[in-house]
C-alpha cells in the first residue's frame, strides 16, 4: 500500500497537490465530487487538467491511474450555500462565509477513504490549507489530524492524510508547482484550473480564468502577483 488518492476539484490547490503526489508515489488516482455546484466549469476544469498532465508530463502519465467522480448532490439538498445556490457571497452566521458547506471536507475525505480502502491506496492527499484560512473550520490541521485518527480507527487502516499546502500561502503554492514541474506546470495550472466561486471561464487574467471580484479570485490574483514579483504575500 504505497499509492495515493488525490482529491482533485479542478482548482489551483488540488492541481498542485496532484503534481506533488505524482513526484512521490508510483500509483496515483484522483477523486472528484459532484455536489451540485452551481456551475459545472469546476468539473470540466479537472478533466482538462488531467488531459494536460497526461499530454505534457509523460513520466507522470505512467503513474496516473483512474479518475473517480462521485455523485454527492445530496450535499446540495441539505445545505443552502453560495456555492450551490444562486445568491451573493457574504458573511453568514458566526462569521463563516456563506460559501461554507457544513462538513464538506469531512464528507469528502471520508468518501475518499472509503474509496482508498477499496483501491488499496494508503495516502489521501488534499489541498486544505490553514494559512489563507477562509474561515472553513474543516480545513484546519487539527481537524484533519483528528479525522485521520477517526478514519484509521473506523476502517482498521493506516491511512496517511497528506496536506502539502497546509502551512503555505498562495504565492508559495505557485512556487511549489514551479519546483515540481517547472514553467510548463505553472502554465498548465494557470490556464486550465478554475478557482472562481462563480465558475467564470469567460474572463482571462494574468493569473487565469475567473470573474476577478469574488474572494477566491481575489486570493488567486494576489497570490499570483506575489509569485511573479517574488514579493512576500
Ligand atoms: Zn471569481
Amino acid at each position: 500500500m504505497s499509492g495515493a488518492l488525490v482529491l482533485l476539484s479542478g482548482g489551483q490547490d488540488s492541481a498542485t497537490c496532484l503534481a506533488w503526489a505524482l513526484t512521490r508515489y508510483s500509483q496515483v488516482e484522483t477523486i472528484g465530487f459532484d455536489y451540485g455546484q452551481r456551475h459545472r466549469s469546476e468539473l470540466e476544469a479537472r478533466s482538462r487538467l488531467l488531459g494536460g498532465l497526461r499530454a505534457k508530463f509523460p513520466a507522470w502519465a505512467e503513474r496516473l491511474g483512474a479518475d473517480h467522480v462521485l455523485d454527492l448532490r445530496i450535499l446540495g439538498q441539505i445545505s443552502e450555500t453560495a456555492l450551490t445556490r444562486e445568491c451573493d457571497i457574504a458573511s453568514g452566521p458566526g462569521g463563516l462565509p456563506n460559501t461554507f458547506v457544513p462538513g464538506r471536507n469531512l464528507i469528502f475525505l471520508t468518501f475518499a477513504a472509503a474509496l482508498a480502502f477499496r483501491r488499496n491506496l494508503k495516502h489521501i492527499v488534499s489541498g486544505v490549507c490553514e494559512t489563507d484560512y477562509s474561515g472553513y473550520p474543516d480545513c484546519r490541521d487539527d481537524t484533519i489530524k483528528a479525522l485521520q485518527v477517526t478514519l484509521n480507527l473506523g476502517m482498521e487502516q493506516r491511512f496517511v492524510l497528506d496536506t502539502p499546502l497546509m502551512w503555505i500561502d498562495k504565492a508559495q503554492t505557485w512556487r511549489l508547482a514551479e519546483g515540481l514541474g517547472g514553467s510548463a506546470l505553472v502554465e498548465l495550472i494557470r490556464s486550465e484550473t478554475l478557482s472562481c466561486y462563480l465558475g467564470d471561464t469567460e474572463h482571462m487574467h494574468a493569473w487565469g480564468h475567473g470573474c476577478g471580484t469574488c474572494p477566491a479570485c481575489d486570493l488567486r490574483a494576489r497570490g499570483y502577483a506575489a509569485f511573479v514579483t517574488k514579493t512576500p504575500q
